[in-house]
């Protein structure tokens, strides 16, 4: 609809439908006035014949039932052939002229016993035409004409009769009869313009109320359109999340026959955020206009194609073959996510993630279907990104645990239940205690003892791992203040911190800010790296630099793993490498173990790096490093992890177990 409100009807149109609706009224009365007109011309012609039986009387009579019985017919034919409505003009101009035609019979009533002369019968019949012309003008106040041609010739005629009288008193009331005359006429003229007022106020009414009911469509038509658009994510032209979960919920929750299949992808990007916080808005829109282009290329025309919100999108895949689909369109954009978006004419690579439900095996309701779906994907995401997940039963209980410790963590912190224990590291050669390393414990109330991945990994996905490491830098600040008491002064306190912490100078900032409140020298907390594929040497290397200039110590975490060149160990300039455990397990006779120790300690030496070997479990182990020039060694031969408050015990139950010191010292 273009002009809105639908117009009133135009002139013309009005004026027809008035006319259909005089016509309807004359016709509708005239079969009324058929029967009054046969009823009085029959009584009239009896009263003539028994006055003065002459023969025009039964002509007249004859004349007037069989006009009367034509005018019937034309009046049957008119309502049969519908020629009110087809043409309310030609049905007027049949009634008229039937109408015509009765009042010249009418007209002829006066003359019909010869010589006219106003005796009392004659008076008789002047009142009879008087009252028919009354009567037929009341009749139509619809449409003058026809009541006019019907009356005019017998006021005529009775007029006529009357000056023929030629008495005074017959004189009279043909001017009385010419006089009412005029005032019928004018009467009937001004009801007809009544009626057609009436008629038109009628149809501006239906026209109102039409164009009412149409703007009242247009607005529900604009409804429509708006909630379509509500349902419609707009910058990608994909379902939302709330047409998402309504079709869904329609198939599964509400369906009476759900199907016998149904796969549910979640996809979510693995570089969004980055490239919005990095490149701009408008570069984040490129990027998900294109990579919901390529989604839907993927998808079939039955499936439904959503963004979620953010960077997540999903898709419902529909169908015998959704769960082979399912698989094809996963794989399809994780794939088509690597390819570059030209984003103002540089490529970029995005990647994504999905995960894969399947229905009836991996959720039976909507909302169960898509949980599994969104754990596959976490899964996926933890594996290591830029891969289809399927979703297992077995995740569901890993996932679950995830995000329980995840919704618990920040209060944790909050209340202290955090423990940060710490585990001395000892010198191979003398025995004694020359550093501590804290580690965390939680005791989660409802799953027991959280490892500290576990708990480093949920600090990362609530954005809160600074808060984590301040945690445990505050304490490992508080325990360096209590070691001159026991005897170790000068001792340093490693802590561990995640490679991703190492972007920005959150972390110097906020170390440089404990050391400084404890009143701790930097040079006593060391700072533990763990060699990760995803330490970026060029986003760590400046966070690095002000950790070293504000006179923290580094140490890499976990060395041999394989993850870092020692070209690039130099260039950071460490303070230490820890050698990992798996390099300790069967020591005492792997000789492959043994030399890469021993070449990894002479590394060291030509570096003055300082090695340490973690995970030393038995004395035997111990010996045997000690020999290969090892100097120093952490593991649970020596101690497990001990909370603050228990160093003091252990280091008084070591000093009194002689055989014990002496074999290491
Ligand atoms: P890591 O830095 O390599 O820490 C050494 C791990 O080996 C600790 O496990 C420690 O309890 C364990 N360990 C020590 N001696 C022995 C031994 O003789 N035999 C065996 N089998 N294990 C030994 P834990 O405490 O479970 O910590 C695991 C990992 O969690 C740590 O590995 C570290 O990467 C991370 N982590 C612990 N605390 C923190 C923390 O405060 N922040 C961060 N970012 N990571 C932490
Ligand atoms: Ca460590
Ligand atoms: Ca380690």
């Amino acid at each position: 609809m273009t002009d809105g409100i639908r117009q009133q009807p135009e002139d013309g149109e009005t004026a027809r439908l008035i006319r259909i609706a005089q016509a309807e009224a004359v016709h509708s009365g005239v079969s009324l006035s058929l029967v009054a007109n046969t009823f009085v011309a029959t009584t009239t012609a009896v009263v003539m014949w028994l006055h003065q039986p002459v023969r025009p009387v039964l002509y007249w009579i004859a004349a007037i039932l069989a006009l009367n019985a034509a005018r019937l017919v034309v009046l049957k034919l008119i309502a049969v052939r519908n020629i009110v409505k087809k043409s309310p003009e030609t049905a007027l101009h049949l009634l008229s002229a039937g109408a015509f035609l009765s009042g010249l019979l009418w007209a002829g009533a006066p003359f019909l016993q010869g010589e006219f002369r106003l005796t009392g019968f004659n008076a008789y019949v002047i009142l009879v035409l008087g009252g028919m012309s009354a009567g037929a003008l009341m009749q139509s106040t619809a449409y003058a004409r026809t009541a006019l041609v019907f009356v005019a010739p017998l006021l005529v005629s009775a007029v006529v009769a009357l000056f023929l009288t030629n008495t005074p008193v017959s004189m009279v009331i043909a001017a009385d009869i010419l006089l009412l005359s005029i005032v019928m006429l004018r009467t009937s003229r001004l009801s007809e313009e009544a009626f057609i007022r009436s008629q038109a106020d009628r149809l501006r009414a239906v026209s109102l109320a039409l164009s009412l009911s149409d703007a009242n469509a247009e607005i529900r038509q604009s409804y429509r359109q708006l909630s379509l658009l509500a349902s419609q994510d707009p910058l990608t032209g994909l379902s939302n999340r709330a047409l998402f979960n309504q079709r869904l919920r329609a198939i599964l929750d509400e369906s009476d026959r759900p199907p016998a299949s149904l796969a549910i992808l979640a996809i979510d990007l693995d570089r969004f955020k980055a490239i919005n916080d990095t490149m701009g808005h408008g570069a984040g829109d490129v990027v998900l206009r294109e990579i919901s282009r390529r989604l839907s290329s993927l998808a079939g025309e039955g499936d439904t194609v959503a963004r979620l919100g953010g960077d997540e999108f999903a898709v419902i895949v529909e169908g015998a073959d959704a769960p082979d689909r399912g698989h094809l369109i996963g794989e399809g954009i994780v794939k088509l996510a690597e390819e570059p978006v030209d984003i103002g004419g540089r490529p970029v690579v995005i990647g994504a993630s999905a995960g894969l439900a399947l229905y009836p095996d991996h959720g039976e309701t909507a909302e169960t279907l898509f949980a599994s779906a969104d754990i596959a994907l976490y899964a996926a995401k933890q594996g290591g990104r830029r891969r289809l997940g399927m979703f297992n039963p077995a995740l569901r209980a890993r996932i679950e645990r995830q995000r329980r410790i995840e919704s618990g963590l920040p209060e944790a912190l909050e209340q202290g239940e955090l423990v940060v224990l710490f585990q001395p590291q000892i010198s191979l050669l003398t025995g004694r205690v020359v550093g501590f390393e804290a580690l965390l414990r939680w005791n989660h109330p409802e799953l027991g003892p959280v490892s500290p991945p576990e708990i480093v990994q949920a600090a990362h996905a609530l954005h809160i791992a600074y808060r984590l490491t301040a945690y445990v830098a505050t304490r490992a600040a508080a325990f360096l203040k209590t070691l001159p008491q026991l005897g170790l002064d000068g001792i340093p306190v490693a802590i561990n911190v995640s490679p991703r912490e190492f972007s920005g100078s959150g972390l110097s900032a906020l170390l440089v800010g404990i050391t400084a409140d404890h009143g701790v020298d930097p040079a006593l907390l060391e700072i533990e790296i763990t060699e990760e594929a995803t330490l970026d040497a060029a986003a760590a290397g400046p966070e690095l630099a002000r950790l070293e200039a504000a006179g923290f110590r580094l140490a890499v975490d976990d060395f041999g793993m394989g993850h870092s060149s020692l070209a690039y160990l130099v260039s950071l300039r460490i303070d230490r490498l820890k050698i990992d455990r798996s390099f300790v397990n069967g020591i005492a006779t792997s000789r492959e173990n043994q030399t890469l120790i021993s070449a990894l300690i002479g590394i060291g030496l030509s570096l003055s790096i300082d090695i340490i070997i973690e995970g030393v479990e038995t004395a035997d182990e111990a010996e045997i490093l000690r020999m290969l020039g090892c100097r120093f060694a952490q593991g649970y031969h020596f101690a497990q992890p001990m909370s603050a408050g228990e160093v003091a015990a252990w280091l008084a139950g070591r000093d009194a177990t002689p055989a014990l010191s002496a074999a290491e010292r």
